[in-house]
């Protein structure tokens, strides 16, 4: 069965398909999805939206492009306070539907400052600490500040849409952390992030989609949805030699032991 640690169905481009969509993923195999929240507007519908699907579970956090972008509740309600955003979710903890703090991190891309990141992901990963909660980490060219802050407050969690090296893996992994592949991994230029599914231990193996974005070989480039982790699944089958049915099996198990459900 397909467990997808990392999804974004709230996004306004599943508007006006979203509950066809979602009604028929069950059918297609898919037993749970961790849906994550990227700011405090969107981490309310992300739980309501858990609270509809018995399978579907919620992260809630901000993310670090929430800083800059001006229709996040971040900037528009809180006007970048995030203390003060942080505040208002921290009580969406207690949620039971709620498994995770997320989606979190450092994003190096975008021109979001990187003191403030800073201090917002530590301030989350210390939120998630003290609430005993796994968290959802998003690290977009920013492996040596992230790593750096991983050594430092040791959480429980997932990097989502793994893309750092093999090397990394294996001690990300030793810290108890895991590591999420997606649709990434079945593109052509992927021979870094095959290297890293290569060597990561199995019990720290997580399947994703990041949907809307991010769809594996063949439908790249088009929207994804949980169903189509099956192709990531089969990639990864062939790098480990495993058949893909042990893959999900083992991913499946992986998530329902990190995120406790
Ligand atoms: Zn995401």
């Amino acid at each position: 069965m397909i467990f997808d640690t990392h999804a974004h169905y709230m996004s306004h481009r599943f508007d006006d398909h979203r509950g066809a969509l979602l009604a028929g993923l069950p059918g297609q195999g898919v037993c749970g999805v961790l849906e994550c929240a990227t700011h405090s507007g969107d981490a309310a519908n992300c739980i309501k939206l858990a609270e509809q699907y018995e399978w579907i579970y919620a992260a809630v956090g901000i993310h670090p492009e929430s800083l800059i972008e001006a229709d996040t509740a971040t900037v528009a309600r809180y006007h970048g306070d995030w203390r003060a955003e942080l505040d208002a979710i921290e009580p969406l903890l207690a949620h039971p539907k709620v498994v995770a703090v997320g989606e979190i991190g450092l994003d190096y891309h975008w021109p979001v400052p990187k003191d403030e990141q800073q201090a917002l992901f530590e301030a989350q990963l210390e939120l998630a600490a003290a609430h005993g909660l796994p968290v959802s980490i998003h690290d977009r060219e920013a492996h040596g500040p992230m790593y750096d802050t991983l050594r430092r407050h040791r959480p429980k969690g997932v990097l989502h849409c793994y893309s750092g090296s093999a090397d990394d893996a294996l001690w990300l992994t030793a810290q108890g952390l895991y590591l999420g592949f997606g649709g990434t991994l079945t593109f052509k230029n992927a021979r870094k992030t095959v290297e890293a599914a290569a060597v990561c231990p199995l019990d720290k193996l997580l399947l994703e989609t990041d949907c809307p974005y991010m769809a594996p070989e063949p439908f790249r480039g088009k929207e994804n949805n949980s169903a189509l982790i099956r192709y990531v699944a089969q990639k990864l089958a062939d790098i480990r030699g495993l058949p893909a049915e042990e893959i999900l099996r083992i991913t499946e198990e992986n998530a329902r032991t990190l995120f406790n459900v």
